[in-house]
């Protein structure tokens, strides 16, 4: 078999119908985000970033940096290991105790990202707890998907954010066998928020365990950044809460926080965390310095909610057409992968503005998206300028289907 052909020949579908996926080589400006230098082969020039999911600009707080980079002069590099041979530092330690305290939980644990801590956490706890089945959200992150897939333990998809048929699957099953419900607090794509109240409440009239997702809201919700569960007084109710230190803390990384003996159940048995190198130090020292900010700054938070409520507004102003729900992520739906890459593409060219497409399978198919996500630090000549932009080629791409 010519594999290379084979290759090419797959790829070529993806060229077909607009989602093969391309990287731009930019560079993030110190201290002037959201802008970045695009380098391109007809030379360099500035653009401003409209997709990243730094979503406070913690990757370029002066704290965040400083502790990074004393953290490179006494401890170098990598961690040298894994995190039972020779790869746990004194920064490890003392962020697993950060984030367990926020969280108001006992323990943390630390993976090498949130999709680790998804996947490793519940194929552990699937694979192990004898008969458990997981009740899985269906817009679940292919993580998790992942995890339950690599557990191999029953599972019901309960239909998304509907209590009904959460509770209809519930009392389906084995009143007798165990159960741990898995979802999310903010969902990604379309930026809604799971009744988590609710659930928590099914958990304990079905005796389930619960798992949350809080990887888009640690940091950006809750009055120290604990996430939604934190900003509506429910942490204790649930049993498990990951969550990342990629987004909003702005490093790298991935945890749960739990009960300490959960947590030590899934360091003794989870292969995804035994048998990895584990972060080096520097991002540990950094995701400190982020989450300590964030526990007792609110300014970020604050600054957030108002370019999101401003581009909203705009975006509302002029009829365009994006998804409304009650957090910072502003779905502007294209619902056709050609049509989002010609925007993306001429965004990118044309208005200096990088905000990447989202295509399928990471949402369904006629679906596609343009995912905006604000920071603080855009101006409001910088949303001016986006919402301008997205007129004119909006306006073209109506005129392209004959829409008036
Ligand atoms: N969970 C959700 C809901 C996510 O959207 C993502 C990544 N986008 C992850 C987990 C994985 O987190 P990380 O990027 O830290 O691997």
């Amino acid at each position: 078999m010519d594999f290379d052909r084979f290759f090419q020949s797959q790829l070529q579908r993806l060229h077909d119908d607009g989602s093969y996926r391309v990287f731009a080589d930019l560079e993030r400006k110190q201290g002037l985000y959201p802008l970045a230098t695009r380098h391109a082969a007809n030379g360099s020039n500035d653009v401003t970033v409209w997709c990243s999911n730094d979503y406070l600009g913690m990757g370029q707080h002066p704290k965040v940096l400083a502790a990074m980079k004393a953290a490179i002069e006494c401890c170098g590099a990598g961690s040298g290991g894994t995190r039972n041979i020779s790869g746990t530092s004194h920064y490890h330690v003392a962020l697993e105790r950060e984030l367990a305290e926020l969280h108001g939980k006992d323990s943390a644990l630390l993976f090498t990202s949130g999709y680790v801590a998804n996947w490793a956490t519940l194929g552990t706890l699937g694979a192990r707890i004898p008969g458990l089945i997981i009740f899985s959200d269906a817009s679940n992150h292919a993580s998790m998907i992942e995890g339950i897939r690599y557990a191999g333990c029953a599972k019901a998809i309960w239909r998304h954010n509907d209590l009904r048929d959460l509770e209809a699957k519930l009392a389906a099953a084995n009143p007798t066998s165990p159960k741990l419900i898995a979802f999310e607090s903010v969902y990604s794509m379309d930026g809604d928020i799971a009744p988590i109240k609710e659930i928590c409440d099914l958990a304990d009239k079905y005796g389930a365990m619960t798992y949350l997702d809080e990887v888009h809201a640690v940091g950006v919700y809750g009055p120290r950044g604990g996430g939604i569960a934190e900003r509506e007084g429910l942490m204790e109710r649930l049993t498990v809460i990951e969550g990342t230190l990629a987004k909003a803390f702005g490093v790298m990384g991935g945890y749960i926080a739990a009960s300490r003996q959960l947590c030590d159940f899934v360091r003794s048995f989870a292969s995804g965390f035994i048998f990895t190198t584990s972060l080096p130090p520097s991002l540990a020292a950094g995701a400190i310095a982020s989450i300590q900010h964030l526990k007792t700054n609110s300014s970020e938070r604050v600054r957030h909610q108002e370019s999101v409520r401003r581009i909203r507004v705009q975006l509302n102003r002029y009829g365009l057409p994006h998804l409304e729900n009650p957090s910072h992520i502003v779905p502007f739906i294209v619902g056709d992968a050609a049509k989002c890459k010609w925007i993306s593409d001429i965004l990118l060219e044309d208005f200096h503005v990088y905000l990447q497409p989202i295509n399928y399978p990471t949402v369904p198919k006629g679906t596609e998206r343009l995912r905006i996500t604000p920071n603080p630090t855009h101006s409001e000549a910088d949303i001016t300028h986006l919402v301008n932009a997205l007129r004119s080629l909006w306006s073209n791409c109506a005129l392209a289907r004959g829409v008036a």
